[in-house]
This record gives structure tokens, sequence and C-alpha cells, in this order.
């Protein structure tokens, strides 16, 4: 199912019934509006599907997966739009997917194809990171969503092997991809004893990343502190971190990852 960003091709209006004097009635009564030829849209339209379509294209890229509600950090800016075969003249660059051209059926490009178009625009953990989100947020396989994307190119496999499903938020992609790369032994979602899911663990060292959107509440505020006394009644080491420290102060989290794990205070030893 497509989301209804109010942008309408001629043949999905047609599905609609809406073709020749009918048409012609909604556009001189207002009640839609012409955007780019064989395009159309109502007054309530998304504006940043509009400027798409009016682009030459449809929205596509890291904007279609923000418009679809999925997470791609806030550095990338900018209209992304996928060119469709009459619009390529008109726009100066358009995001194009892996393998053959699919050609612009919906103003706003379906996940699969928006995920497909960021894999070239986002760097490889961020695309890893939007990947999780996708399966997460629909509840996919790595290798069911690999079957709507089509062919898709080794490199793309590649990264999809360092994706996880389970991941419940980007910053807590972004972390987990980094200290794997780093060489930490890391688990996604383990469910400790008495705190109960915690985002990532390397030995005793439990990781909580947490979302811009997780402290809107005072009752995720309580269960916080409470999960952190008991963690630490039960020997475990907490450390949270905030969007900010992932996306702008990596370094230095990750030299207090260090300072803990390189005198093993991590380690799980039987008492
Ligand atoms: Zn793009």
């Amino acid at each position: 199912m497509s989301m209804d960003v109010g942008v309408y091709s001629r043949a999905e209006l047609r599905k609609r019934g809406l073709d020749g004097w009918i048409l012609r009635k909604e556009l001189a009564g207002g009640s839609l509006f012409s955007v780019r030829n064989g395009w159309y849209a109502v007054p309530s339209a998304d504006t940043v599907v509009v400027e798409a379509v009016r682009l030459g294209g449809a929205l596509s890229c890291v904007s279609a997966l923000r418009k679809h509600g999925l997470w791609v950090p806030s550095g990338y800016s900018g209209v992304h739009v996928r060119a469709s075969r009459h619009g390529k003249q008109q726009l100066a660059r358009s995001c194009q997917g892996p393998g053959r051209p699919v050609p612009v059926s919906t103003a706003l490009d379906p996940i699969p194809i928006a995920l497909g178009c960021a894999f070239r625009c986002m760097s490889d953990e961020d695309w890893i990171a939007g990947c999780d989100s996708v399966l997460n947020t629909l509840r996919l396989s790595v290798p069911a969503l690999q079957a709507e994307m089509g062919r898709i190119p080794q490199k793309m496999y590649d990264l999809m092997s360092k994706c996880d499903p389970n991941s419940q938020s980007g910053t807590e992609s972004l972390a987990r991809v980094r200290l794997r790369a780093a060489g930490f032994s890391v688990h996604v979602q383990p469910d400790i004893a008495g705190v109960g899911r915690v985002d990532l663990r390397i030995g005793r060292l439990l990781i909580e990343c947490d979302s811009v959107t997780h402290h809107t509440s005072l009752e995720n505020y309580r269960n916080d502190r409470r999960r952190d006394r008991t963690a630490l009644v039960n020997k475990w080491m907490t450390m949270r971190l905030t969007y900010d420290d992932v996306l702008y102060g990596w370094d230095e989290v990750m030299a207090d990852i260090r300072a803990i794990t390189d005198s093993d205070r991590h380690r799980i030893r039987s008492a």
C-alpha cells in the first residue's frame, strides 16, 4: 500500500474515475491543480512531494525514506528526486538506484526503491542504519527486503549482511556497526534479568542509545532510572548515549568505551 500524499499521475486518477471531462471539471473548480504534464495535486498535497514532481520526477531516496517515517540522520538536506523518463533533461541531478531504472509511477517512491537510491547518497553506515529502520518498521527479514528490491549489487548485499532488524533506533544501529568494525563483540537487544531489554551489550557494559523522541515521557524517565539502579545492583555498567554523542561526538564515546574495556572492567567473571 502506498501513502496518499495528494499528488497523482494521470493513470492513478484514471483508476479513481477521474478522466476526461470530469478531470477538466475538477481542474476548473480548483479541487485539483496541474503540477507538471501528466501530474496533478489536491490543494492540501504534501508540498515537498509537489516540489519533487515539479522538478521532473518523484520524491525518492533519503527524502522519501524520511517521508515514510524512517530513520535518516539530520545531515541529509535538499529534496532528493528520482527523475522520470521525461523529467531527466530538466533535472540537474537525479538520484538513481542500482540496476535498470524503474519507471516513476507514484509521486512518492515506494520504500524499496527509495532505499536503493539512498545507497548512493548516504554513507555506508548511515545506509545500514536506514536499512535497519526499514526492516524494523516493516517487520521484514533481510532476504525478504532483498526480494522486494530486485537485483542488487554485491556491495549492497555486503552492507545488508551487517543489518539487524532488531535495532530500535538509528543511533543504536550506528553504534553497533562502528563498535563491531572496531572489533568488539556486540550483542543486540539482549534481555538482561531484572532490567529488561537493553540496546547493546559488550561484556558487562550495557549501552543505551537514546533516540530523540525517547525522553518525552515521564514514564520513560522513571523507567530508565529504575533500570539503571537494578543494573548497578547486578554489577552491570550502563552507558547512555544521546543522538549528538553518536552523530557528532563518536571519537569521545569510543575513547570512553576503550577506557572501560582496556582495563577489563567489562569482563564477565564467574564469582
Ligand atoms: Zn539522493
